[in-house]
């Protein structure tokens, strides 16, 4: 599995909000200004066919109609499918609407978008030998939210999307080769997230683990590849990691 880091900042940062593009094809996250970053990378944004929404905070799916757009204006045919929570296609069409008044209804006719709103994904295949599973992670008061594992040939990397320390981090972690984890903080100062003392305890636990970290500030990022610490990796936008 090849798997690109195209955002690894949270927001404010100066690299781009977390988003991670798995064999080219599969977006997992679609934050603000994520459409023009994969271009900076030289990705082929009419490709993703599958995109995984983690939660609806606006920093994790607001570029989602730059994105129906592209595949509008290219007059792309074959099936798009974004999976997201509850209430993903209509926060979508009211954000569409908001950006471009009047147009959601052409666009969508002449385009083939499917939105799959899920409460649980059971290993849920999405493409070639790709499967999907959801775990609910905890992110304070946004629910649900959820972190994904995806599988290929026995071969799972975990997402955590945004999450605070819970059991499902655990369960992520165990249940994969390499885990791209939320690590915002440098201290675990906020109820929401994570930060670089649980990711620190982490690479401790599963020292057989491959860590990588995204949604970062930028002292946070810093700290942490000041740590060098062994089973980490602390990624700038746009790196690729093969697994
Ligand atoms: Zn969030």
């Amino acid at each position: 599995m090849e798997i690109r880091l195209v955002g690894t900042g949270s927001i404010g940062a100066v690299q781009s909000s977390a988003s991670t593009l798995v064999n080219k094809k599969i977006l997992i996250d679609m934050p603000n200004g994520i459409v023009k970053r994969l271009k900076q990378f030289g990705e082929n944004v009419l490709n993703i066919d599958i995109v995984l929404i983690t939660h609806l905070h606006g920093d994790h799916y607001f570029d989602i109609p730059f994105f129906i757009l592209e595949k509008y204006f290219y007059k792309i045919k074959e099936k798009t499918t974004i999976y997201g929570p509850k209430d993903t296609a209509r926060k979508v069409k009211k954000l569409f609407e908001l950006a471009f008044p009047g147009e959601y209804k052409k666009v969508m006719e002449n385009i083939n978008i499917e939105f799959k709103e899920f409460k649980n994904l059971e290993n849920q295949k999405l493409k070639d030998n790709i499967y999907v599973e959801s775990v609910l992670v905890d992110h304070g008061k946004c629910k649900p939210a959820y972190g994904y594992l995806l599988k290929e040939n026995s071969r799972n990397v975990g997402f955590s999307g945004d999450s605070k320390m819970c059991e499902a981090i655990d369960y992520i972690v165990q249940n994969s080769i390499v885990s791209v984890l939320d690590m915002s903080f440098a201290e675990n100062i906020n109820h929401a997230h994570m930060g670089l003392h649980e990711i620190e305890r982490i690479c401790d636990k599963y020292k057989e683990k491959t860590i990588i970290t995204t949604h970062m500030q930028d002292y946070t990022r810093n700290e942490a590849k000041n740590k060098n610490i062994k089973n980490l990796i602390v990624p700038d936008d746009g790196q690729i990691i093969n697994i």
